[in-house]
């Protein structure tokens, strides 16, 4: 049969409901049992949206008190030691320790699951690793879906990629060798999930999609036949890449069926096609589960009936991934443009798609022809709209050429006369831009927003906030000021709600981590910048104090990957679009008489690509659209950069590309493990290594930043060094910041003490 299912859908409810059960609970507020409840309604709620429009089995193992891996981890009995919790009775509020910490066990460790903004907890592989009982809330979730009467599918993320996400801690000289202890606890769990007659399980293994070695691809064989006796029928998932590479490995593999992403590997259908076994079905996702864009129903139609014809009733219609990754329910939005809303699909709209396709796949369409049409519409009106597309826009990027990406002059020559015109001393010590957002400054942007204080006044506020960073700043004794950000609620929204090309929605909330949600702005069309966006805080800032202020930032690349962005062209001509409005930004802020520019790019690295073999062409467009916004300045003005939480060491010729003046960047955490690449790399601009974690309310002493100041200092030229905490200081009170950045101070002053005036360089 033909059946029509997802690979999971988002769990935090349309109204964010889960979310706020979650902090309610953790708060005390409401006891456990009423968490459960909160949780049993939202499972029943989109099994029965699945059941409603049509789809052939219900996804059940999508939902998770936190996260999905940290849940598999408590199906499979096996928890981090260090927190001597026994996995055989594990407890929720445990659970919740497992993903939280408390006073005396730091938290699992989270980092984002494969290129998705969603992030994970980091399985902890030691040599005493054991897989043993583990808690049944998987069953009795399986149990509660059986007994509302869906036909059940049970989703787990698979033993290969388990492992390959996590972490080896201890004594474990590769994550295989846990393998034989793993597979047992999954033959166990997947035994039980039969005993409750569920049909079908789907194992989510999508470390296929990256680059893997001989040892891990041999590994696949082994374990799924180990499994498959015990199991209900297994469908084996893959998505986020093509895996047209291991299509004969998989079409061997002793599972019933594979799923396969067909949003962003269109190509490999023809590969699977071509000989595919007689006793498997092929899932084939045509639904974008990482876009809120309407599938073009001829499209994925198109793809299904070249499948059909081979495989007759043993295609299965899906979403590319786990809805996981959009929003739930278009329906809430009220105030979106309806053009733009006509554009749309979220995860429930995304359902209907689904269902129609299948409804309509290698057969007549006349059933699903009110769906075509208004796919048809929709796609005709995206096309032709007047929102979209700009020609000025076109010509204008059109008209760039290479020397718009190249600074007048070489970072040798722009120093000299940097340091003539800025006049700071050795080590200048600044911040990274944001200030505590205090419960005032939100009070006031909500009145704003609501329309109960007007413009003037809201302004007023601001500039009240910049007078007062100011002031504190220079009581500091901080070299380089800011403003502080105040008028900023969220470093993407604050810029796209100020450019054409950009919508936003009320509800559109994805999950981040835990109970944290993110709402992406929706890149629909050409962008561009009607007016300035930040150049009179600057400039009023900067009327306050002689020293420098820096203008403030956010860089093209992260502004595209934290937005659902266009399908309609690539990316890279999305991100040149932004980076053009930036730069006209850029240069205002010049005009206004502004020193020094940050341009933040925290997401740089997210953008790459899973498979090393496309990183080079990812990495020379994004440093591309870097450049067309820095580039345009004199050489006096000084272009710095910002990034933080990520992995940089392997992209550091493409950090250098950006020839960014001065770049400060998160290493306090790793106790500036990470300098040490830049060191070894040479890296040959100016560098401001991060002396304190801004995560946390702890005020470290200046002992302690001298401490990473030395470190700092054996891998990059003092001369070439500056001193900032790690990142922006948003989400800190003003007691500790105050107290911290104090420090700061201070210990840039003692390490410039040591150095013998007539060492110091020249200006
Ligand atoms: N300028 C931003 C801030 O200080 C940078 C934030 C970030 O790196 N994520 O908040
Ligand atoms: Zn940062």
């Amino acid at each position: 049969m033909t059946a029509a299912h997802i690979l999971g859908f988002p769990r935090i409810g349309a109204k964010r409901e889960l979310k706020l059960a979650l902090e309610a609970y953790w708060r005390g507020e409401i006891p456990e049992r009423e968490l459960s409840s909160v949780g049993r309604g939202l499972r029943e709620r989109h099994w029965q949206c699945q059941r409603d429009a049509g789809l052939d089995l219900v996804t059940v193992g999508d939902f998770a008190w936190y996260d999905s891996v940290l849940q598999t981890l408590a199906h499979l009995g096996c928890v981090p030691g260090r927190f001597g919790f026994d996995p055989r009775s594990l407890t929720l509020p445990q659970y919740f320790t497992l993903a939280r910490g408390d006073a005396s066990h730091p938290a699992m460790e989270m980092t984002k699951w494969f290129d998705t903004n969603y992030h994970y907890l980091v399985p902890e592989w030691n040599a005493d690793t054991r897989f043993e009982g583990g808690v049944d809330w998987l069953l009795q979730e399986a149990k509660e879906a059986g007994e509302l009467g869906h036909a059940v599918k049970v989703a787990l993320p698979g033993p290969l990629t388990l492992l390959h996400i996590g972490k080896i801690k201890a004594g474990l000289s590769h994550k295989l060798d846990l393998l034989p202890r793993l597979v047992p606890a999954y033959r166990r769990l997947l035994a039980s999930i039969k005993a409750l007659g569920v049909p079908w399980v789907q194992i989510d293994e999508p470390i296929l999609g990256l680059d893997l070695d001989e040892r891990w691809l041999a590994a696949f064989r082994p374990t799924y036949e180990a499994l498959g006796p015990s199991s209900p029928k297994i469908l084996l998932a893959t998505y986020f890449e093509s895996v047209a590479e291991h299509e004969a490995l998989l079409k061997s593999l002793p599972v019933s069926g594979i799923h396969l992403d067909l949003v962003r590997g269109p190509q490999q259908l023809a590969a699977f096609l071509d000989g595919y076994p007689e006793s498997k079905v092929l899932s084939l996702g045509v639904v974008d589960g990482r876009n809120i864009w309407r599938v073009d129903l001829d499209k994925a139609l198109a793809s299904l009936n070249q499948a059909h014809d081979r495989l007759g009733e043993r295609l299965w219609v899906s979403a590319s991934c786990s809805l996981l990754h959009v929003p739930v329910d278009l329906d809430h939005e009220k105030t979106l443009d309806p053009e733009i809303r006509g554009w749309l699909a979220f995860a429930v709209q995304k359902l209907d798609e689904i269902a129609a396709l299948k409804q309509g796949a290698g057969r007549d369409t006349q059933a699903i022809a009110p769906a075509l049409m208004a796919s048809r519409e929709a796609a005709a009106s995206r096309r032709r709209s007047e929102r979209v597309l700009s020609d000025a826009v076109r010509r204008r990027l059109d008209a760039l050429s290479e020397r718009d990406t190249r600074r007048p002059s070489p970072f040798a020559a722009r120093i000299r006369k940097q340091r003539a015109r800025l006049k700071l001393p050795l080590l200048p010590t600044t911040t990274i831009g944001s200030f505590p957002q205090t419960p005032e400054i939100r009070k006031a942007r909500a009145a704003f927003k609501k329309g109960a204080v007007g413009p003037e006044e809201y302004a007023e506020a601001m500039r009240a906030e910049i007078r007062q960073a100011v002031a504190r700043q220079e009581a500091l004794g901080l070299d380089v000021l800011v403003h502080g950000e105040a008028e900023r609620n969220d470093m993407v929204e604050y810029f796209g709600e100020q450019l054409r090309g950009f919508a936003f929605t009320e509800n559109g909330w994805v999950q981040s981590y835990g109970s944290r949600c993110v709402k992406p702005p929706v890149i629909y069309g050409d962008v561009s910048r009607p007016s300035p966006m930040t150049v009179e805080w600057t400039r009023y800032a900067q009327s306050l104090t002689e020293k420098p202020m820096k203008g403030m930032l956010t860089g093209p690349i992260t502004m595209l990957q934290w937005s659902f962005v266009r399908d309609d062209q690539p990316r890279s001509k999305t991100a040149f679009q932004i980076a053009l409005a930036l730069r006209e930004e850029v240069l205002d802020i010049e005009r206004a008489g502004i020193a020094i520019i940050q341009i933040d790019e925290p997401a740089l690295r997210e953008g790459l690509p899973l498979k090393k073999r496309d990183w080079a062409r990812y990495l020379d467009w994004a440093v591309r659209a870097f450049k067309l916004v820095s580039s345009g300045v004199a050489d006096e003005t000084q272009i710095h950069t910002h990034m933080c939480y990520a992995e940089f060491n392997d992209i550091l010729p493409s950090i250098a590309a950006l020839d960014a003046d001065v770049i400060t960047i998160e290493t306090s955490r790793s106790d500036m493990e990470l300098l040490e690449g830049f060191g070894e790399f040479r890296y040959p601009n100016e560098i401001g290594p991060g002396v304190y974690d801004i995560h946390s309310p702890r005020v470290p002493d200046a002992g302690e930043m001298l401490k990473l100041l030395e470190k700092a200092e054996r891998v990059i030229p003092l001369e070439r060094l500056w001193v900032n905490p790690d990142c922006g200081l948003k989400t800190r009170g003003w007691p500790e910041t105050e107290a911290a950045l104090a420090r700061m101070v201070e210990a840039a002053r003692r390490m410039r003490a040591r150095v013998p005036q007539s060492a110091r360089a020249p200006a």
